[in-house]
């Protein structure tokens, strides 16, 4: 529950005589107001400081898992004295000995940096593995945990975000859907990926990437072709992960989801309650989005029994988002995982007063988007994509993320320049 505090005046918020947001009162109609506008506007809030970095290395606030975590360390054991004789490079086998080596707790990280450590998300993964899928698995794993943090890189991002298509149906209050310059059709940020498009940027992927995911700015299942760019990638990536609001979940994508072996699908909800769950993903109806959790949970059991999939409902923890344990109740029969990521405050990156922040943004050492149309940015928090780094359609991607602009951001961000950034000035991402 959300205190009740005096309006504050902040910047780019506007907040009326009871502290409610006149913003988005129409929507919300809620005082105190759950739009995270107005909980910016109250200083004590923790979620109000926008000057408190958002650590994206692990956005997770919790996460409750169905099962007990499986026994991880004698697999790891395995993999680390047979890695030399598994298929790998030199380079990669030498990197998948020392994962081994920091999560087995025998190596150590030098100050200020973290060693590479198992969470409990990532011991599941491991356990719906196969030993030959391992040194693969760790080998992405690494450099999508290590690197950011180490400032290191290499060929390929550890993680590529392709977006089958930016519209949505909803407008949650948390979101950038909410801003009508870039829904607005005329202005040319809404589209679909062709299919080709996609396929060519699957293509050089495969072999260089393993975490790939369908989602970023929009909700994919609206793309009409989205079962066939799963059939597609299928079997591709040790990490295929798609992100819905689970509300256009048909039947027949339920099979194409289950058929191409996507290792997380996450259904994005916030809520155990319809009056909250409408608050905050507004145009979205409860009911209908846990029929269809219930439906694809079934279909999993009845015709993929064998299936290495990991469900998981995710909610953004805003005011007004449900507690853990109510999720859990309301949802924990029909998923693996319950979980809630720290909210970031996407929906108004641009306007945002400057935040003080000098510490570089991990994800640039992360991850790369790919918008539909083939732009390639550096993060979705930019989603009208200023920093854009060029164009997949054009130019392959192993050239994108060491391109100049790339790599003039991450200099940028590495010499304190970050405030020079638009939107990084305003961002709280480290
Ligand atoms: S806007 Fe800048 S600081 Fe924020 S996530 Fe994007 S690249 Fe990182």
């Amino acid at each position: 529950m959300v205190a009740r505090r005096a309006p504050v005046a902040r910047a780019g918020v506007r907040v009326g005589k009871r502290g409610r947001c006149k913003a988005i009162a129409r929507r919300c109609g809620a005082t105190p107001c759950y739009h995270p506008a107005a909980a910016r506007a109250r200083p004590a809030d923790p979620m109000a400081d926008s000057q408190t970095p958002y650590r994206k290395h692990n956005s997770f606030v919790e996460i409750r898992q169905r099962r007990a975590p499986p026994e991880a360390r004698a697999r790891l054991e395995k993999v680390r004295a047979a890695a030399t004789d598994m298929g790998l490079s030199p380079d990669a086998a030498a990197l998948v000995r020392r994962a081994c080596d920091e999560a087995l707790g025998r190596a150590t990280a030098s100050a200020p940096h973290q060693p590479f450590t198992l969470q409990a998300n990532v011991v599941e993964e491991i356990g719906r593995l196969t030993d030959a899928e391992i040194p693969r698995y760790l080998h992405y794993r690494y450099r999508y945990e290590v690197y950011p943090d180490r400032r290191l890189l290499d060929d390929y991002p550890p993680c590529l975000q392709i977006e089958p298509t930016s519209s949505c149906n909803f407008r949650c209050v948390f979101c950038y859907q909410t801003d009508k310059p870039f829904t607005a059709r005329k202005n040319g940020h809404m589209g679909v990926m062709p299919l080709d498009l996609f396929k060519r940027v699957v293509d050089q992927a495969q072999g260089h990437v393993e975490a790939v995911t369908l989602a970023s700015r929009g909700e994919p299942t609206l793309c009409p072709h989205l079962d066939k760019m799963l059939a597609y990638a299928a079997g591709k990536f040790l990490g295929l992960k798609v992100n819905t609001n689970a509300s256009l979940l048909t039947e027949a994508l339920c099979h194409a989801l289950l058929a191409a072996d996507v290792n997380t699908l996450v259904f994005s909800a916030d809520a155990a309650d319809e009056t909250a769950y409408r608050k905050l993903r507004v145009g979205g109806d409860l009911r209908k989005v846990l029929e269809n959790v219930k439906r694809f949970h079934d279909i999993r059991r009845r015709d993929y029994p064998a299936s290495r999939l990991i469900t998981r409902v995710s909610g953004v923890k805003v005011p007004g988002a449900g507690e853990l344990n109510d999720m859990e109740r309301f949802w924990g029969d029909y998923v693996d995982q319950v979980a809630f990521v720290n909210y970031n405050p996407w929906e108004n990156a641009y306007e945002a007063p400057p935040t003080a922040i000098a510490a570089p943004c991990s994800d640039l050492w992360r991850r790369m988007f790919i918008w539909w149309d083939g732009r390639a940015n550096p993060c979705d928090v930019d989603f009208k994509s200023t920093l854009s780094v060029g164009d997949a359609a054009r130019q392959d991607l192993s050239a994108l993320w060491r391109s100049g602009p790339y790599e003039t951001l991450r200099r940028d961000h590495l010499e304190a320049r970050r405030g020079s950034r638009h939107p990084c000035a305003r961002c709280s991402v480290v």
